[in-house]
């Protein structure tokens, strides 16, 4: 496993990586103070198999709508972790329908 610090390491560990090393995300929002832990390969699924240093592009905090508070940290659970340490789960991803009008003349 290769050494995650400093953060420029993570430009060479992808998510999928992370996932197969067992190790999850937790990102802070330091405005809001609110900690969520995510696991790797339900981020796969959302952004495909990017590295780490992108990750935090792709989010925004859901308190604060903000995105340059956020923080983002590798953790590896130790065993008493399993079955207690809370983390955020993807459920579903819905496809939204988004209306793009432009202005025309009539032909
Ligand atoms: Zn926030």
């Amino acid at each position: 496993m290769p050494d995650i610090h400093p953060f420029r390491r993570l430009r060479l560990w992808t998510l999928k990586e992370a996932g197969d090393q067992g190790q999850i995300l937790v990102i802070t929002c330091n405005f809001c103070r609110v900690t969520h832990r995510y696991i790797p390969d339900d981020l796969v699924k959302l952004c495909g198999d990017i590295t780490l240093d992108r990750v935090l592009t792709r989010f925004k905090c859901e308190g604060c709508g903000k995105k340059h508070y956020l923080r983002m940290e590798l953790h590896f659970p130790n065993g008493s972790e399993y079955g207690h340490l809370k983390v955020r789960r993807l459920t579903e991803i819905r496809t939204v329908t988004i209306p793009i009008w432009a202005d025309d003349v009539l032909h």
